[in-house]
């Protein structure tokens, strides 16, 4: 049975006592038990029985065995948000003395979660570029825990080759984990390509809407007992487990996913093919440009489909603000993958607060808009951008 199918009609894993058609959302902190014995087993993980919702909830676990069900994962955790994804996983990877193989382009948080917050506890950021396989191997030495990366980059647009990179990291006997936010896990296989652990911003296109907040970790096995500290250490000893509320929105936001992510993107492709021929946008990025550097290796990684976010360039950073002021119908917004269409000038909000170096050093030009294209008609998104763009 097709695996759509299987996760809009997953079973719960026990009858719900009332017959609820959806899974209800159970708002626990506690569960009872019948007796010492029955407590004794499920505090010592011998059963599958809840006892703590910073650990375990049905209404979380449920939406862990769908995403379990489409990724083909050993195991999937859900967190309060993707950051907590991330830095639960890279605490659980990493240590001081310790080492991690990355990129300068990078989601904000994460490169200064990276470079700063696990800085102080001893851990380096080995930053190099991960589309020269030669730079990644020559960077990785005996104290290397990882090679993280995020499968396109944000706002450059970058694709590594994921096989490339699966390869030298096992070569090393060190995971690949992955970032895969910017293409949901319904277009495409991480595991297949090699990533060991795979991580995912819900918060994003899997909400269904900019519902909630939410992360999860996809752990493929490549790191032998990852799993386990995940589920007993982390969520035991830093708390970032996902609420039950969330969990009921974002479960039903993934059994929507495929169908919304496909229509976002197939107008992303349309949209960016007419901003191509516009006057007054510089430069259109998006990896589902045929003349794009990436469009190949992404087709080959990602399938078809290039996902929904698209940078255009303007002359200058004032005709970047004169454009978002201009907009009447596309959002002023971060985020990104909303029903809506959202538009952002990345140097001056997401990476503000970085100094003109950084952002140099990351390539965040104060030139570029990132739009994140929703469902809406793709002939009204290109007639507020034409509106915004002409010279006042
Ligand atoms: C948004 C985002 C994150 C952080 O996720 P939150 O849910 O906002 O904590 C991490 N990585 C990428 C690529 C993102 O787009």
């Amino acid at each position: 049975m097709d695996k759509q199918t299987q996760v809009i009609h997953a079973a719960f894993q026990h009858p719900d006592a009332y017959h609820s058609l959806s899974m209800p959302v159970y708002h626990t902190a506690a569960y009872e038990f019948d007796n010492a014995t029955e407590m004794e087993d499920a505090f010592c993980g011998r059963t599958e029985m809840p006892d703590y919702s910073r650990v375990s909830n049905p209404t979380v676990t449920y939406f862990e065995q769908k995403v379990k069900l489409l990724t083909g994962a050993d195991n999937v955790i859900a967190f309060g948000s993707g950051m907590a994804a991330i830095s639960n996983t890279l605490l659980a990877v990493a240590a001081s003395g310790k080492n991690i193989v990355s990129s300068r382009h990078m989601f904000g948080n994460t490169y200064a979660l990276i470079s700063g917050t696990l800085a102080r506890f001893g851990v380096e950021a080995k930053l190099c570029d991960l589309t020269d396989i030669d730079a990644v191997e020559s960077n990785i030495d005996a104290n290397t825990c990882c090679i993280y990366l995020e499968i396109i980059t944000n706002p450059q647009q970058e694709v590594a080759d994921l096989r490339a990179l699966a390869r030298v990291a096992h070569s090393h006997q060190i995971p690949l984990i992955a970032d895969t936010t910017m293409i949901p896990f319904t277009q495409f296989s991480a595991k297949e390509l090699g990533v060991d652990i795979e991580i995912v911003s819900s918060t994003k296109y899997l909400s269904g809407g900019a519902t909630s907040i939410g992360g999860l970790v996809m752990d493929y096995g490549g790191l032998p007992g990852f799993g386990k500290r995940m589920k007993t250490e982390m969520l035991l000893n830093l708390g970032a487990y996902m609420t039950p509320h969330v969990a009921y929105m974002q479960s039903l936001g993934l059994d929507n996913l495929h169908a919304r992510y496909l229509l976002q993107s197939a107008n992303t492709q349309r949209l960016a093919e007419m901003l191509c021929t516009l006057p007054g946008i510089a430069k259109v990025t998006y990896i589902g440009l045929k003349d794009n550097p990436y469009h190949a290796l992404a087709q080959s990684q990602f399938g078809a489909t290039g996902g929904a976010m698209i940078t255009i360039d303007l002359e200058s950073r004032d005709a970047c603000f004169r454009f978002i002021n201009q907009l009447k119908l596309i959002r002023r917004a971060t985020n990104l993958f909303d029903n809506k269409t959202l538009a952002i000038h990345p140097a001056s909000t997401i990476f503000g607060n970085f100094t003109d170096e950084q952002r140099r050093e990351m390539d965040v030009l104060d030139t570029t808009i990132r739009l994140s294209v929703g469902l809406e008609a793709v002939e009204d998104l290109f007639e507020d951008i034409k509106q915004a763009i002409t010279p006042i």
